[in-house]
């Protein structure tokens, strides 16, 4: 017996059994949970917005909105913040409990939007956040973040390893396949 009742449930007992009424939804909620487990993600407390319409079809509860979220973290090369609007398509059917191969059902009068929601969410968050898409990183050998010292800059060799394979483009720097181009 929770005390509060999850945000993520809709109540459509207005809807149910009435194929072709619809209505508006709009919820804007703190995160009761983390969403996401990477270097970025929509902390808790965070608010979560759900806009769209809900429409009464014969086999149950059809949602179709957007979930917008702001999700924080750490930039993957220079571990600067990171802030990003994520904004996903939530749209599934919440079958009645006869209809059994909808992945989403309707229980007790109401729509639990939180695996749909959570997950186009987590989806959404990239795998590795970049403060912005040509951040330089860290200086390799002192670990300044080299935004912050332009006098380190340019710097070519961030890994030994690319020393060979720098090498071995030179070698083969005559026109071959010319994939992209020719696509
Ligand atoms: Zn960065």
């Amino acid at each position: 017996m929770s005390s509060s009742a999850s945000p993520y449930l809709v109540r459509v007992h207005d809807l149910i059994r009435r194929p072709g009424e619809s209505r508006e939804l709009e919820l804007a909620f703190p995160a009761p949970a983390r969403l996401g487990e990477a270097l970025i993600a929509v902390e808790e407390g965070s608010t979560v917005e759900i806009e769209g319409r809900l429409d009464s079809i014969h086999e149950g509860v059809l949602v179709a909105a957007r979930a917008r979220a702001t999700a924080v973290g750490e930039c993957g090369r220079c571990l600067g913040p990171v802030k990003k609007t994520i904004d996903v398509d939530v749209t599934d059917l919440f079958a009645y409990p006869s209809e059994e191969e909808f992945d989403f059902h309707i229980h007790e009068e109401q729509i639990d939007l939180e695996e749909l929601v959570r997950d186009a969410i987590v989806l959404a968050l990239p795998f590795q956040p970049v403060c912005r898409f040509d951040c330089p990183g860290l200086d390799p050998e002192t670990g300044a973040r080299l935004e912050d010292h332009p006098e380190l800059t340019p710097r070519e060799a961030l890994d030994p390893r690319w020393g060979a394979l720098a090498g071995f483009q030179a070698e083969s720097d005559e026109p071959s396949e010319g994939g992209a181009a020719t696509r």
